[in-house]
This record gives structure tokens, sequence and C-alpha cells, in this order.
């Protein structure tokens, strides 16, 4: 990780109240990403520490080294109702940093000891270094992981994925979790208008992720807002010219419009339909709590 500077912060608090969502609590124990990829919608949260989200949202991230401790301790107050909390929704749990800090892992450990349920999403492999606790989560409380593929194209992947392992070596992740009695679902996202959009790329994951166990596959089509349009044009003047001028027509605001995103969506609908969900077992929750998916 040369070229990446860490900061350490100690948190105040971890969990975190969202709204709009469908979870109404979560956690990112680090801010910034290593893996820059280049539509990744979090890059605004660097902007809110008056930090640059382009080129520094790969090379400048913070580490808030007292997570786990924090988490604890908020989820050990009498007033916690051990509501579901999403993991990673502005950051990667599993980026390479997780191997040195064990932050998500220690978060895990003091969600299932305080029967907490969960789920994460990621784009590593490294999360199968805690289907042990994952397992534990699961089994007290409910956990389920989302693993994103984008594409099953390898060098489209390395393109718009730069640091991430390659999409075979995803599948496998999937594959582990699913075969370990975890919930694992893939996102397909986010779907790139003009690059990852053709019926054969979304089948191709469609179909992969359903070959390897996924009990659910979910898709989004790109979203652009402020910096991470910055960083996608960016990309697509260096890489995909012709398709600037497309693009400007369609992104005037943050959203693609209906004429984008229903074909997608078609797409899409068909794919599930051609590859239907395999019946699998999963670990299921002691007592009548569920747990929905991220
Ligand atoms: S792995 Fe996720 S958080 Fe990290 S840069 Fe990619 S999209 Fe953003």
């Amino acid at each position: 990780m040369r070229g990446v500077e860490v900061v350490e912060q100690a948190a105040k608090s971890v969990i975190n109240p969202v709204k709009g969502m469908p979870f109404a609590w979560s956690i990112n124990p680090y801010r910034g990403c290593y893996h820059q990829c280049v539509f990744c919608y979090a890059r605004r949260t660097h902007w809110f520490l008056d930090e640059d989200g382009i080129d520094r949202w790969g090379s400048r991230i913070f580490v808030k080294v007292n997570a786990p401790a924090v988490v604890r301790r908020e989820v050990a107050r009498r007033s916690w109702k051990r509501e579901y909390v999403a993991i990673g929704t502005v950051t990667d749990p599993y980026q390479p940093l997780e191997g040195r800090y064990r932050l998500t892992r220690g978060i895990l450990e003091a969600l299932a000891d305080f029967e907490t349920p969960a789920g994460l999403i990621t784009r590593s492999p490294l999360v199968v270094r805690d289907l042990d606790v994952l397992a534990r989560l699961a089994r007290v409380a409910g956990a389920s992981v989302s693993v994103s593929i984008a594409t099953t194209d390898a060098a489209l992947a390395r393109q718009i994925e730069p640091t991430v392992a390659p999409p075979a070596q995803r599948l496998r992740t999937v594959e582990t979790l699913a075969s370990s009695g975890i919930r694992v679902s893939v996102a397909l996202a986010p779907i790139l208008p003009g690059i990852t959009d053709s019926a054969e790329n979304i089948a191709s994951v469609v179909r992969a992720a359903r070959g390897a166990g996924a009990a659910h596959v979910w898709h989004s089509t790109l979203y652009l807002h402020d910096v991470t349009r910055e960083a996608y044009f960016a990309y697509l003047r260096e890489r995909h010219p012709e398709l600037v001028e497309s693009y400007e027509r369609a992104y005037r605001g943050k959203y693609a419009p209906s004429r984008v995103t229903r074909p997608i969506d078609q797409r899409f609908d068909a794919a599930i339909r051609a590859y239907p969900k395999v019946a699998r077992d999963f670990i299921a929750p002691n007592g009548p709590r569920q747990i929905s998916l991220l």
C-alpha cells in the first residue's frame, strides 16, 4: 500500500443513525477506501472532512482505531434495541487495511456478543477470514453479506475497480460464504450505461452469482453526485471519450433518466428469470428475530 497515508482517529460514536434507507443504523470503520473505484458514490464523504475526494479518496484513509470498543459500549446500553445494522455503506469494511487493524472483525464480535443483527457489503475476499464470527452472529441474531460484482470481465473490472480482487475471486468468496451457511447476495452495482449495461454482461453476472450460491442478486444504475461526477467524467474522458457526450445528456442530475434505466431494469429482470435461485440452507437466527438483506 505504498503512497497511502493512514490517519488513525479515536471515534466518539461509531453506530450512526440513517434516514431514508431500509435500515436505521450504519457502521463504517474507515473513511476513504483503497479500492478507488471510478464510480464510488462514497467519495463525497471525504469532502465532509475537507479532503479531496478524487485523488485522496484512496490515498488518505482515516481509521477509527477504537471502533470495536466504541461499538461494544454502544450496543451494551440498555436503550439499544438491537436493530439491524448495515456495515460498509460508505467504505469497504474489508479493504486491505482491515488485514492489519481487524476493526470489522472486532465490530462483528461485539454485535454477536450483544445479539445485534447485521449485514455488510464489500468487494473484498478478505471477508472469508471472519467466517467464524459471521456464523456466530448469524446464529445468535442474523447476518448477511453482499458482495459487489459489476462485471465478470476481469479486464474491465481492473479498469473501473483498479485494486479490487478479480471477479472470479469474488465469486469464489460468494461460494465460500454460501456453502458455509452465510446468507449472501451479489450486488450488480453500479451498472454503468454504455459500459457494463449489455444484456450479456448483466446475464453473465446473474448466472455466475446464482452458480456461486447467491440467495439474492440486486442491481442499481450509476448514481453521479458532485465529487463522484468529477472522478467518473475524468475516467470517461480517458477511457471512453466517445461516451462523454451521451453521459452529459443523460446525467443532467444525479440519476440517469428512465430512458436509460428502464432497459437496464428489463435486462436485469430477464436475467433473473433465466437464472432463478437455487434453494440452499442458511444459518437461521435462534429465536424470532429476522433480518433483511442489505
Ligand atoms: S470498494 Fe466500495 S467504498 Fe471502496 S472505492 Fe469501491 S465502491 Fe467505493
